[in-house]
């Protein structure tokens, strides 16, 4: 198994020191000949949505990487990985990856409580949580699957290959949710 991490900026090393530690195999993304390279999955990690955005258009990244995850290659989106997968986004209209079938709230847990660290359940067992100027989402649509909610607001769910957090697992020591999106990738495979 290979997986890519889009590396244009944020949190893509943390991802790949999971995936080492899971024994998996990684590539970074930061043009499109990366992209081309041969792989099982897409990792979009934390940071801001806003400059990756520009980036993915700037390097034509955008289109190929929306046509693979609608054609199914799984995809895990962290925070602004997130919010770039979310077909809506509170007060935006831009398009962005825009597949997943959930409307988003950016910034929501305002400036002072910005960031914070918890332990909720995710798909039934307990994990530690890194919240980082974090998104929320506020309307997960039909097909989609509520995977993991902290104080009655959904922080990480699934729609058939995309997984996506509000939250950062990577920056915790925890490899549960890296665990989860490894066995969604095998099922597929
Ligand atoms: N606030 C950032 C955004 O809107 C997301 C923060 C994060 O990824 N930790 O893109």
């Amino acid at each position: 198994m290979r997986i890519s991490v889009l590396a244009l900026q944020g949190a893509f090393a943390e991802h790949r020191q999971m995936l080492r530690r899971l024994g998996v195999e990684t590539f970074e993304v930061r043009q499109l000949s990366d992209w081309h390279q041969p792989k099982d999955a897409l990792i979009i990690p934390g940071g801001e949505s806003t400059v990756q955005l520009k980036l993915l258009r700037d390097l034509e990244l955008l289109l190929p990487i929306r046509d693979a995850i609608m054609n199914g290659l799984p995809v895990f989106g962290t925070c602004a990985g997130l919010i770039l997968l979310a077909k809506q986004v509170e007060n935006e209209s831009h398009e962005r990856i825009s597949t997943m079938d959930i409307e988003v709230k950016r910034n929501a847990y305002g400036r002072q409580s910005g960031s914070f660290i918890t332990e909720a359940p995710f798909s039934g067992t307990t994990v530690p949580m890194s919240f980082i100027r974090a998104p929320y989402i506020s309307h997960a649509h039909h097909g989609v699957e509520v995977l993991s909610e902290v104080d009655g607001k959904i922080v990480a769910a699934r729609e058939d290959n995309q997984l996506v957090t509000a939250f950062h697992p990577e920056l915790t020591d925890d490899l549960f949710v890296h665990s989860y999106f490894l066995q969604m990738i095998q099922h597929k495979l």
